[in-house]
């Protein structure tokens, strides 16, 4: 696939359903444009996903608008989710395309609170105990009612 090519929209992806409440997550935030909520395979604590409610594949595919209300979620969230977890930097990252390493079809961004001295986790690798999701979720939802 040439690089300006991008994949059809598929409104069944996990993500949609997410969006539609046809399958659960710890969500954090949402509001009329996003929603954010933990990745199922944290690489960190606190590791969060945030995604554009407009049906958009990837970075490319998404409205100049829809991209700059889905980018100050970001920049919103992530100090308030690396203080939640008292983590030092907070790496930001998203994936375009299956060979860029892309898993779910559904544009998002990706947080992650670093620890300093603390291993990342491989990409998508182990799931989560949904216990500590939760607590991670309630730790997180704290701070940004404050
Ligand atoms: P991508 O590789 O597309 O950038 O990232 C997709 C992310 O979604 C992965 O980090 C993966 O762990 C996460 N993920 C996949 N399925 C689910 C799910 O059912 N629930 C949640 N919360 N995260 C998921």
């Amino acid at each position: 696939m040439a690089d300006n090519d991008v994949a059809a929209y598929d409104p069944q992806n996990i993500f949609a359903k997410m969006l539609k409440g046809e399958i659960p997550c710890h969500k954090i935030y949402e509001d009329g444009d996003t929603m954010a909520f933990l990745d199922i395979m944290p690489r960190t604590e606190g590791h969060t996903l945030v995604i554009t409610k407009e049906p958009a594949v990837d970075l490319f595919a998404i409205s100049a608008q829809g991209l700059d209300k889905l980018m100050a979620v970001v920049q919103k969230l992530a100090p308030q989710i690396k203080a939640a977890v008292g983590a030092d930097g907070v790496m930001i990252q998203q994936f375009n395309g299956e060979a860029a390493g892309q898993t779910v079809l559904h544009l998002h961004v990706h947080i992650v609170p670093i620890k300093e001295g603390v291993p990342v986790k491989p990409h998508a690798g182990d799931m989560a105990n949904a216990d500590e999701l939760a607590a991670t979720a309630e730790k997180i939802k704290a701070v940004l009612k404050g």
